[in-house]
């Protein structure tokens, strides 16, 4: 019996695990090995790590909590959790063994829905983004798209212009976007395309032109997409989580979910997607674990 399972070692596993191995818990990290920002060359926004490779993030974490004999490690996915009436956690790996825990943390993450364009994938995280905060300095000034339709498409392309005031917003079909929003991007200098988009060239990861069904094609630096996520895991659905429009987890103070002893931290659960936030997160809901178990255990 742990006293936690953490599933998912991105920032968010990673600084759980940190805090509550150093409170002399026994935890369990379960991680699959499919960070969301894989595909990204350089992290930015964490204060002393700007431009660190986000794998070399990951080793520097890892490497650092394997001092602590109080964390166990599966590098495996797992593909069953469940809260049983003694409100124990019990999770399953994929080759079928299984682990409990007192309390349960997850943090999954979630993946980006990538429109299936033809090099869309292959210039992702080195000329295709979805958040400017992350990448916008390293583009400032350049030619950009914005790729995405609706209320998305219209915040993306006004949020942008703090950092380029050349902005084309490709709607690869009608726009869904109102008179009064379609006057606001004319006032702000950014132009509409609805034309489909038919693909994207670019070379060595840098994206040089978008190329419309009908032949003509936009020479842009990068561009930037509003088209959505999706929970990497569905194990916050299946034990019952509740999901904001956004579809990350609601949860409450310090990280902690509807369930006793559930926490859901990182991208996986409300807002501002950074590692720095995630860490953060991480951080706080370890805290309450800690806090929790020490309830419990007082006599
Ligand atoms: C292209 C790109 C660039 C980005 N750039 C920046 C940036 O510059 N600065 C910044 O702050 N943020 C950036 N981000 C956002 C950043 O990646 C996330 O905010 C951060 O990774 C969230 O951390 P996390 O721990 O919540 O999730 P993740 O880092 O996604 O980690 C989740 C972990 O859970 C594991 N997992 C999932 N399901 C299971 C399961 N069932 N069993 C076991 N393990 C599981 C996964 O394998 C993964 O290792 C970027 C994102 C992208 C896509």
């Amino acid at each position: 019996m742990y006293d936690v399972i953490i599933v998912g070692a991105g920032p968010a596993g990673l600084s759980a695990a940190l805090v509550l191995g150093r409170c002399r818990r026994r935890v369990l990290v379960c991680d699959s090995g499919r960070p969301r920002n894989a595909a990204s060359q350089a992290l930015h926004g964490y204060l002393t790590r700007d431009g660190i490779a986000p794998a070399e993030l990951l080793r520097i974490g890892r490497d650092q909590l394997r001092q602590y004999d109080t964390i166990d490690w599966q590098d495996a996915e797992v593909v069953e959790a469940e809260c049983r009436p003694d409100r124990r956690f019990r999770v399953a790996l994929t080759d079928g063994r299984e682990f409990a825990s007192r309390k349960l943390l997850i943090a999954t993450g979630v993946v980006d829905n990538l429109p299936e364009i033809d090099g869309f994938r292959e210039l992702f995280g080195r000329s295709i983004f979805h958040c400017p905060y992350c990448d916008g300095w390293e583009l400032r000034d350049e030619p950009l798209a914005v790729y995405g339709r609706g209320a998305r498409g219209l915040g993306l392309s006004l949020e942008l212009i703090g950092w380029s005031r050349d902005i084309v917003l490709c709607t690869d079909g009608p726009p869904e976007i109102d008179a009064d929003g379609r006057e606001r991007l004319a006032r702000n200098g950014i132009a509409v395309r609805e034309d489909r988009v038919d693909r994207l060239e670019g070379r060595d990861g840098r994206l040089e032109r978008i190329v419309f069904a009908r032949g003509d094609a936009l020479p842009r630096r990068a561009l930037f997409f509003t088209t959505g996520q999706t929970q990497q895991s569905r194990l916050a659905l299946r034990l019952g989580c509740e999901f904001n429009e956004k579809g990350t987890v609601r949860t409450g103070k310090y990280e902690a979910t509807h369930l006793p002893g559930l926490y859901v931290a990182g991208d996986a659960s409300r807002a501002v997607q950074w590692v720095v936030v995630a860490a953060a997160e991480g951080a706080e809901a370890a805290f309450a674990i800690n806090t929790d178990l020490l309830r419990e255990d007082l006599k």
